[in-house]
């Protein structure tokens, strides 16, 4: 192969690359094309600094429960490291589940804006239900129920959650 044939070859694969790109810049375009249409419904969390937020008061009801577990001499001598590991790990899925089936419900307390009752399906506008429905989900942290109000749309005979 003549370096002429070498660098005609790479040439082409550069190309293949840079449509491969291309392709993947129009994708995430799209993609936020439709986070700018919902921006009035979906925000990204900053998690980092959510979690900063409540840190220190996490420390403190970690405190909390070590001194009502144990009081100020912490868990008995021998007691192994596996099972306080085991416990920690149960503590930490309750707080989480408490946080979900807190945040949740209050966050379906919200007033949607006026675009999350578009129908998802064909875009009419749609009316929304007079009684929130039951709704459950099975999370990693285990089940959450709350209710929220649902929409539906006349024309496709569907129901949704505004909130989806
Ligand atoms: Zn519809």
């Amino acid at each position: 192969m003549t370096e002429m044939q070498l660098g005609g070859a790479q040439g082409a694969v550069c190309q293949a690359d840079r449509r491969f790109v291309d392709r993947g810049r129009e994708a995430r375009k799209a993609e936020s094309h439709k986070e700018k249409k919902g921006d009035d419904m979906a925000q990204a969390l900053d998690l980092p600094k959510l979690i900063d937020e409540v840190r220190n008061a996490l420390a403190g009801t970690a405190k909390n429960a070590v001194q009502r577990l144990w009081g100020e001499a912490g868990p008995p001598w021998g007691t192994s490291f596996a099972e306080l590991e085991d416990l920690a790990v149960q503590i930490g899925r309750i707080l989480g589940q408490q946080l979900l089936a807190q945040a949740v419900p209050a966050q379906a307390q919200a007033t949607p804006p006026a675009t999350a009752f578009l129908c998802p399906t064909c875009g009419r506008v749609t009316a929304s239900a007079e009684q929130p429905e039951p709704r459950a989900l099975d999370t990693d942290t285990g089940p959450v129920a709350w209710r929220e109000p649902a929409a539906s749309c006349g024309s496709c005979r569907k129901a949704f959650f505004p909130s989806e």
